[in-house]
């Protein structure tokens, strides 16, 4: 059956079915099924972020599960959670669909999204159904922070070192591979249609003292870029030090480097602390120290081995 053949009404009892069936989510008053969902409020500041998924700009039917979408819809917005050093609380799927979108998918959809909100204790309250000519998935996502949040862009300062979660390239380089055909390695498809937003290292950063926080999603330099102009500072990269993912090194070899550093989709933190900071964060988030915050007129330079600065052609994803 389509959700044409379904009826608006027909889909919304359905999803509505899909949710419940998940259980009740704690400090939920009122959730699907009325004008607005209802929620007792956690203590903090409150955090908000929307993110969508547009099919033919960020994904292609074909080349990802139902699952898989369901799952980064929600993971993107968690990742900027993250990079406030924030708790996620509740969320609001609204869905754009053809009419000839077999409800089977909508089904799959919502496992891959129930399962990402279990993983991270995220209640689905509600959202809305409408037709349209391509699949858009919108999420939006509230959360708290802890004092002394939140993590902001604008809070790295000269003389700090920088600091990276996880590898990099490994979301770009599954995505490169889907889009030409070939064989794609798990670890990679897993980087780029199934990536683990860093919930617990962002509150670890937090906890820890840092003030400064990116998440990786237009790439290692252009979100470098944006942490270092929100700030009024350089940085400084030293190209050896950037932790490119070990798999992507094997398929791509020489061409993993720049993958890693201006692919994106990455869902990682980059964040800045004075030294004394960072050796706080050793012990309780594992990280890579790729360089230091330099003097603004210096800009975001990359160095060799030998202190002279890589030329870069190619700086991240950026829309329109
Ligand atoms: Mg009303
Ligand atoms: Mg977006
Ligand atoms: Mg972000």
């Amino acid at each position: 059956m389509t959700v044409g053949e379904l009826g608006e009404f027909g889909l919304i009892d359905h999803i509505n079915g899909l949710v419940s069936a998940a259980g009740p989510f704690e400090g939920v008053v009122l959730g699907i099924g009325d004008d607005t969902a209802c929620w007792r409020p956690h203590p903090g500041l409150e955090v908000a972020t929307t993110d969508s998924l547009v099919e033919g700009v960020h994904f292609l039917v074909d080349l990802a599960t139902p699952e898989e979408l369901g799952w980064k819809a929600l993971a993107v917005n968690l990742s900027d959670v993250a990079a406030m050093g924030g708790v996620p609380g509740y969320a609001l799927i609204s869905l754009a669909l053809p009419p000839q979108t077999p409800v089977e998918w909508v089904t799959g959809l919502y496992r891959g999204l129930l399962d990402i909100a279990r993983t991270f204790r995220v209640g689905v309250v509600g959202g809305d159904v409408h037709s349209a000519s391509q699949i858009v998935v919108t999420v939006a996502l509230w959360g708290t922070v802890n004092a002394p949040g939140p993590l902001a862009r604008s809070a790295a300062r000269i003389g700090d070192r920088i600091g990276i979660t996880g590898t990099l390239g490994a979301s770009a380089g599954g995505l490169r591979l889907l889009k030409e055909g070939r064989p794609v390695p798990g670890p990679l498809r897993q980087a780029h249609l199934h990536p683990r937003p860093q919930i617990e290292a962002g509150q670890g950063l937090l906890h820890c003292g840092v003030k400064a926080a990116i998440d990786i999603s237009d790439g290692l330099l252009a979100d470098l870029g944006h942490l270092c102009r929100a700030s009024g500072v350089g940085a400084s990269v030293a190209a050896e030090r950037v932790p490119v993912d070990p798999h992507l090194r094997e398929v791509f070899g020489g061409d993993a480097l720049a993958l890693a550093l201006s692919g994106g989709e990455d869902y990682q933190l980059l964040f800045t602390a004075p030294g004394e900071v960072m050796e706080k964060v050793q012990v309780e988030v594992s990280f890579t120290d790729i360089g230091e915050v330099t003097q603004q007129r210096k800009g975001v330079a990359v160095m060799d081995a030998d202190g002279r600065s890589v030329a870069l052609t190619q700086k991240g994803w950026q829309h329109f």
